[in-house]
């Protein structure tokens, strides 16, 4: 982690590798206030505004990007994990992956007939997840009223 810091120009502080580290260790969909409650499990001296400036410099050097769902919370995918689509939940919440494999061709070729260079793509399923289908909406709702 130190190496990764140094060769993309940060100054390796204690913390920030923490930080840095802490992101890694969760994995996929990270929102702040999860790293935010990963890091003060470990060092509760490190204030929120540094997990988040530190998590904002994380995108900026291109280990990880913004998924943004439409829920008003930025999760944060690093980057190098497998391209993938999402499936979001609007009941539950839940963001579930899904092979991609099939749909880049496709993407690919779309680009190639626009004589575009594709870089990168975003393919984001809404709907309902396998528990909630299960329930029908009024006793959702009447759930939630509760
Ligand atoms: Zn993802
Ligand atoms: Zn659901």
């Amino acid at each position: 982690m130190k190496e990764l810091l140094r060769t993309k120009g940060f100054k390796v502080t204690p913390q920030r590798e923490l930080i840095f580290r802490s992101f890694f260790e969760l994995g996929r969909h990270v929102t702040v206030d999860e790293l935010y409650q990963k890091v003060r499990e470990k060092d509760n001296s490190i204030g929120y505004s540094t997990v988040w400036r530190n998590l904002k410099l994380i995108c900026r050097v291109g280990l990880a990007e913004e998924v943004n769902i439409g829920d008003g919370l930025t999760r944060y995918d690093r980057t190098t994990a497998a391209p993938h689509g999402h499936l979001f939940c609007r009941r539950c919440k839940k963001l579930l992956e899904f092979n991609v494999e099939r749909i880049v061709g496709i993407l690919a070729q779309a680009a190639r007939e626009n004589s575009f260079t594709l870089e990168g793509f975003k393919v984001e399923i809404q709907g309902l997840c396998e528990d909630c289908r299960r329930v029908p909406d009024r006793e959702c709702d009447q759930g939630k009223a509760n």
